[in-house]
């Protein structure tokens, strides 16, 4: 049984598919208008921890991702320039290059972090129809209206608006200062398609002629787009809770008529030093910066584990050093434990490890019995089990060339077995086999060769 702290309920939650152990997730993606800093991988880091423990713990899971190429102003409601135009000025490039530019460096840097990226990476340049589509939804239910500047969606007609934040939407919109503008119904209200001015770069046709995208939009119409009105769990930092992912909700539930995200999962911060990151402090690293101070990307995925996902985490360099002397520990351990001649049992450590990612990503825990179980007598039982861990911590043991791609195979043909599916577990066993690579099964876990 998994069970995680669900923001929207206020508590933990035994996490129930809707469809058997199956489960279908969204995370909010990266703007790709500069190089993402380790507090943005910190948020990719905890979905890459989601998805690797509920693999773990016997689910199947399929997960999208959004990567946001347009409408995310400099602020994340409705003020500001859209970060895309702004960086398109800084580097004198089209907001494309940018996008293609930033988007590549991001997919480079999930590599080095070796996170599991979702199975769909969806620019919301790539579904302008279907936000098209999905906004005259909402105008054709009654939440949405028109004005000269674009299309806004209207939020006192959603009873349930602030259910997240546990803000009072009443209590705000009676006490709420004067709308600059006077067309919008509410201050509060928030745009969903904006009309464009013809010297604005990116644009597209509408029903209220050429536009772009508000940026909560594309959220809810990418996750609609994959899942329709069932969405298991949705992630993202704290940051979005009072905005985006309030619009979000707003959204998808206002269209569909029901709750679309069953379960809300939010990452608290990265603190740098005790105090918060910006450009203007010059503390938000990159994960070349830390290559630069010695610490490779593996470093930065052991800091990870260190600290639970909903508690701030504090970078600093001894922490990092710590992280660095304790992988490099590990690491060696493991290998000893490779050539190992003792005998350990390692039941009662897969329990506890288990228990504790299962119980909310307790990663520090998790962690420590992992550590623990490295102090047994050198023994390849404890190399094959660490192998299985493995799984959800996703260090390099640089001890095989397996292709990534044959990993997933295996995994999913180890997963196919446990499910009985054995006609699927014999394809995927052929298909690996094609490619040069074989399974060999123990009672508890396979191992994969190069033939
Ligand atoms: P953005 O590219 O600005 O949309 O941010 C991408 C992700 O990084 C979002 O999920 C943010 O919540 C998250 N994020 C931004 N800053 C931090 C931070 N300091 N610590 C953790 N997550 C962050
Ligand atoms: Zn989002």
């Amino acid at each position: 049984m998994v069970k995680f702290y669900d923001s929207l309920q206020r508590k933990k939650v035994e996490i129930e598919p809707s469809n058997h152990r199956y489960i279908k997730m969204y995370t909010c993606g990266p703007t790709v208008y500069y190089y993402p800093h380790i507090g943005n991988w910190r948020a990719y880091l905890f979905m890459d921890n989601i998805r690797r423990v509920l693999r773990y713990c016997g689910y199947q899971i399929e997960g999208v991702m959004n990567i946001t190429d347009v409408g995310h102003l400099t602020s994340d409601a409705d003020e500001g320039d859209d970060k895309m135009l702004v960086a398109s000025e800084r580097e004198h490039k089209t907001p494309w290059e940018i996008a293609k530019y930033y988007t590549d460096v991001f997919m480079r840097d999930a590599k080095r972090l070796n996170i599991d990226l979702p199975e769909h990476v969806v620019p919301a340049t790539s579904v302008m129809s279907e936000i098209v589509e999905f906004v005259k939804g909402l105008i054709a239910r009654g939440y949405a209206y028109e004005t000269s500047k674009g299309i806004y969606f209207e939020i006192s007609k959603f009873e349930d608006y602030g259910q997240l934040s546990g803000m009072n939407i009443k209590e705000k919109l009676a006490g709420a200062r004067i709308e600059v503008d006077d067309e919008k119904h509410s201050p509060y209200d928030f745009v969903l398609w904006v009309k464009a001015p013809k010297e604005h770069i990116m644009q597209w046709d509408s029903p209220w002629g050429r536009g772009y995208p508000g940026w909560h939009i594309e959220c809810s119409v990418i996750g609609d787009k994959y899942f329709g009105d069932t969405i298991d769990i949705h992630t993202g930092g704290v940051d979005h809770k009072t905005v985006h992912h309030e619009n979000e909700i707003a959204q998808s539930n206002a269209l569909y008529g029901k709750q679309v995200v069953k379960h809300w999962m939010h990452l608290e911060f990265l603190q740098i030093d005790n105090g918060k990151m910006g450009k203007s402090l010059g503390n938000t690293y990159t994960l070349d910066d830390l290559e630069e101070q010695g610490f490779e990307p593996e470093v930065y995925r052991y800091f990870y584990f260190m600290a639970h996902y909903s508690k701030q985490q504090n970078f600093n360099r001894d922490a990092m050093e710590g992280a660095k002397n304790s992988l490099k520990n590990l690491k060696s351990s493991v290998s000893e434990h490779k050539k190992g001649t003792a005998s350990v049992d390692t039941t009662e450590y897969e329990r506890q490890f288990e228990e504790a990612v299962a119980d909310d990503l307790n990663m520090p825990k998790a962690l420590a019995v992992v550590l623990r179980m490295l102090k047994e007598p050198k023994s390849a039982d404890v190399y094959k089990t660490f192998l299985k861990f493995n799984e959800v911590l996703g260090f390099d043991l640089d001890n095989k060339d397996i292709p990534k791609e044959i990993e997933n195979l295996a995994r999913d043909r180890w997963q196919a077995k446990k499910d009985r599916n054995f006609e699927l577990a014999d394809k995927l066993r052929k298909e690996i086999l094609d490619k040069g690579y074989e399974i060999k099964d123990s009672k508890d876990g396979y191992d994969i060769n190069k033939i």
